[in-house]
């Protein structure tokens, strides 16, 4: 059985994993120049030495028994640790926010660098058209990408999939990345919710950083919506100073860096739907939308795709004689 996924987050990663364990051939296509999705993590060379911002999702909850075990063996293999600072339940990659990511993908095929713009299928099976390839046959099509982006590639198939997907909304999310000369003078780690600053975070405290002083910095997502088309040069100086409105001494030390990246489709509201399977045309849909806005919901959905992939494998195979 061969499987193309769109996309090679957390989600699509996590169907691949179940799936390669049932004796499926699978290959991931990924917009992205490397791993992590929204679990990405920016490296800078600035004026004080290499600075990391995980800009995406800051910390991941295991309260899913199985998602426990898997993220147990990360712990053991040492690309997870515990950040008790954020909750008692606080989890991050180390030594960046992408290891898990980087772990599961090195275990697959995975094209990074490939913009899948539509999937098309005829007698011989599915066929994913990116740049200007086009790649298959396959047997089984995966959709493993925000809501947004799968509707408009689920249309031509599965109307009623991609009317699933234009229920699920996204809050989008401006973040900035500020490197400094000295730390700032902010006593906690990180930051609560405000009108402005939805979460901030000093990076190099996380466990196993290292780096000059770096803090992310995340807006609402009402805030963001609001200045959605702004340049990434106006916003950054906004978010900077929402935070220097945190220090003791309303001031900030001279900057190494300062940049910010705009998240279109951040935070999705999730509709509790769980993953979307059409067998007769082999084509799923998995994803964090159809959950909720968490790195676990997110790898439970890819998962409970795959298992259900795997179930409908086996069905077909003992009705052959
Ligand atoms: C700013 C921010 C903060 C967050 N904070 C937290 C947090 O603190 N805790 C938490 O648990 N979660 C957090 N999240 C949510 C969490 O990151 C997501 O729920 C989770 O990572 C989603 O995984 P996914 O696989 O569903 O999607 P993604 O990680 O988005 O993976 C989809 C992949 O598909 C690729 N792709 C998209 N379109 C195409 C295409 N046409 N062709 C090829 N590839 C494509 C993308 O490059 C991407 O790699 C946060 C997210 C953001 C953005």
């Amino acid at each position: 059985m061969q499987l193309a996924i769109i996309g090679a987050g957390m989600a699509g990663l996590a169907c691949a994993d179940r799936l390669v364990g049932n004796g499926c051939s699978v290959t991931l296509f990924d917009k992205g120049r490397g791993p992590g999705g929204r679990m990405s993590t920016r490296r800078v060379e600035t004026p004080a030495g290499t600075a990391s911002f995980d800009h995406g999702a800051q910390y991941f909850t295991a309260r899913d028994p199985q998602f426990r075990a898997r993220v147990a063996e990360w712990a053991m293999a040492g690309i997870v640790a515990p950040w008790p600072e954020a909750g008692k339940d606080a989890w991050v990659g180390v030594p960046s926010m992408n290891a898990p990511i980087r772990a599961m993908a090195a275990a697959h095929d995975v094209r990074f660098g490939c913009h899948v713009a539509g999937i098309q299928r005829n007698d011989t099976g599915w066929w994913v058209r990116h740049d200007s390839v086009v790649e298959g046959p396959f047997d089984v099509a995966v959709l493993a990408i925000p809501a947004e982006q799968a509707s408009a590639l689920l249309a031509l198939h599965d109307l009623d999939m991609a009317r699933t997907a234009t229920t699920a909304r996204s809050l989008p999310c401006w973040t900035a990345m500020a490197a400094f000369t000295q730390r700032v003078d902010i006593r906690p780690d990180h930051l609560p919710s405000g009108p402005v600053i939805g979460w901030a975070a000093r990076n190099n405290a996380k466990p196993q950083r290292s780096g000059p002083e770096s803090w992310v910095i995340q807006a609402t997502g009402g805030w963001s919506a609001d200045r959605l088309e702004q340049d990434a040069a106006d916003v950054a100086p906004l978010l900077l100073e929402a935070l220097r409105d945190h220090s003791d001494s309303g001031l900030l030390p001279p900057l190494a860096h300062l940049s910010a990246h705009r998240w279109r489709f951040a935070m999705t509201r999730g509709i509790d739907h769980g993953p979307l399977w059409n067998d007769r045309l082999a084509l799923g849909a998995c994803g964090d939308w159809l959950l909720g806005p968490r790195v676990e919901l997110a790898w439970l959905s890819g998962r409970r795709l795959a298992i259900q992939i795997a179930a409908d494998m086996a069905a077909a195979q003992a009705e052959r004689p």
